[in-house]
């Protein structure tokens, strides 16, 4: 597909809708201004045809009519108009040297208009081209009221005024040719300026698709292009972030798959060969089930946690007691719980709390979530499972540990998947950091969330919600 420039494509809009708005505002002013510049000759021709009627009236009073046609000539001349005089009859009596001579002692070809002027109206009226003016030709006719005269009238060549007029219009169509190139030019920088920083994302973009995910777009506006910079900066944060936790992923899982596979070859190679004498075998085979064990859990649990990433949770919810599987969970716990001489001490709202949801998930959620909290904590520590109601119809279960707490740097990722606290000092060399992912794809699934607080060196409190059952 062609490549299609948006520098192109907004300057063709902008130049459009310039062109558009000048078209229809030069109509409108064309046809006001020609109206205007019409009534302005028309109003000048009034005008003159008032003062010759002055002229005349003194003259006709005075008897001193010889200088009448030399005054028609200046006249005609200064206003570039024919001069007519009428009598009663509507014959011509008098014509300015412009004019065919012929006419006089004819009848005046507006009779119309001799009847406007002999009832005292002034008259005007644009008449077409014909055998007594070859061109078409504005008529203003002014009443006389002296002897038998009936008007003045003044005639005037349309296509000279036009003439006049489209000089004008020359200029201002000039002029807007001008202005025009001007919004061509800014349309043009304005829209690079806007684009600029869409050319200056995509080629980050492409830095950062090539691998380099430390790349960023600087913010220079506060605008809508800023927040999509800081949108884009946050994204390759994330892109970043992301490979990080996949490169330490892949790590920490090779390690994990390895040391046990190491340690049960070890055992295996040594129980085949003798090393171990048969009376000691059961020991190290009781060993290598345990890792085969540790080996099976880490795989479902990034079996379970790719699939709950694609949205391919299914749940199989039901109502049941939350108590029970609070209780049954910690049952599993006992061999941890004794190993670290810990307690578990538990708080029920309830005799019976009945909630709604997937009873294998929720019951994977209290496992994790307590399996955490014994790990974490040190030895003869206690933990306190405690669940509430709210008046939303919702349970809320709190798992409280007074062990190693997490930082508050830490507390922002401990949810991601692979994440694992402070790797030096971590108690839990063989966790793979995925078990809280999984607590909350789980929770999410339900449309429930999970809250922690915790403080360095005083212990970790997390808190997860859950539906009430209907009854
Ligand atoms: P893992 O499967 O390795 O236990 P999790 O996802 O359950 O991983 O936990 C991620 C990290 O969060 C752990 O490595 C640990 O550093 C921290 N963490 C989780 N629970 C607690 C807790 N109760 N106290 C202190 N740290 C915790």
């Amino acid at each position: 597909m062609r490549k299609e420039s948006i520098v192109k494509k907004q300057m063709l809009q902008y130049i459009t809708t310039i062109l558009i708005c000048v078209l229809i505002l030069g109509g409108i002013l064309s046809v006001v201004y020609t109206q205007h510049y019409m009534k302005e000759k028309r109003n000048e021709l009034i005008q003159q045809g008032r003062k010759i009627s002055i002229a005349f009236t003194n003259a006709y009073r005075t008897g001193n009519l010889s200088n009448l046609s030399y005054e028609l000539q200046v006249l005609e001349e200064y206003m570039g108009a024919g001069i007519l005089m009428v009598n009663a009859d509507g014959v011509v009596v008098l014509a300015s040297p412009g004019l065919d001579e012929m006419m006089i002692g004819q009848s005046f070809a507006f009779q119309d208009l001799v009847e406007g002027v002999k009832e005292g109206n002034i008259v005007s009226s644009e008449r077409k081209a014909t055998t007594i003016f070859d061109v078409p030709t504005l008529v203003v006719g002014y009443p006389l009221s002296v002897g038998k005269m009936a008007g003045i009238f003044m005639c005037r060549s349309m296509p000279e005024m036009e003439q006049s007029l489209y000089q004008m219009y020359q200029v201002g169509v000039a002029s807007i040719f001008v202005v025009f190139l001007f919004a061509i030019l800014f349309s043009y920088l304005t829209s690079r300026k806007m684009t600029r920083p869409i050319k200056e994302m995509n080629d980050a973009a492409k830095v950062i698709a090539s691998g380099n995910f430390e790349h960023r777009v600087e913010i220079t506006s506060n605008d809508e292009f800023g927040e999509l910079a800081k949108s884009f900066n946050h994204m390759a944060e994330s892109l970043q972030n992301n490979d990080k936790t996949r490169r330490d992923f892949i790590a920490n899982v090779s390690h994990d798959l390895r040391s046990p596979l190491t340690s049960m070859q070890g055992f295996l190679t040594a129980m085949l060969d003798g090393t171990v004498p048969l009376e000691k075998q059961e020991k190290y085979l009781h060993i290598v089930l345990e890792e085969t064990l540790r080996l099976s859990r880490l795989t479902e649990g990034i079996v379970d946690l790719s699939r709950a990433e694609s949205s391919k949770i299914i749940l199989d919810e039901s109502d049941f007691d939350l108590n029970e599987q609070i209780r049954a969970n910690i049952n599993l716990l006992e061999p941890q719980l004794n190993e670290k001489n810990a307690v578990i001490k538990a708080i029920f709202a309830d005799q019976i709390t009945m909630v709604h949801g997937d009873i294998d998930k929720i019951s994977r959620v209290i496992q994790n979530l307590l399996s955490n909290a014994v790990k974490f904590s040190p030895t003869g520590g206690l933990i306190e499972v405690e669940t509430t109601k709210t008046d939303r119809k919702k349970v809320l279960v709190s798992i409280k540990d007074h062990g190693i707490g997490i930082s508050p740097e830490d507390q922002k990722y401990i949810f991601d998947r692979f994440y694992k606290a402070d790797r030096t000092r971590n108690q839990d060399m063989q966790g793979s950091g995925i078990g809280l992912a999984i607590v909350r794809e789980f929770l999410q699934a339900h449309n429930e969330g999970i809250t922690v607080k915790s403080t360095k060196g005083e212990g970790s409190t997390f808190v997860f919600s859950l539906k009430m059952s209907e009854e």
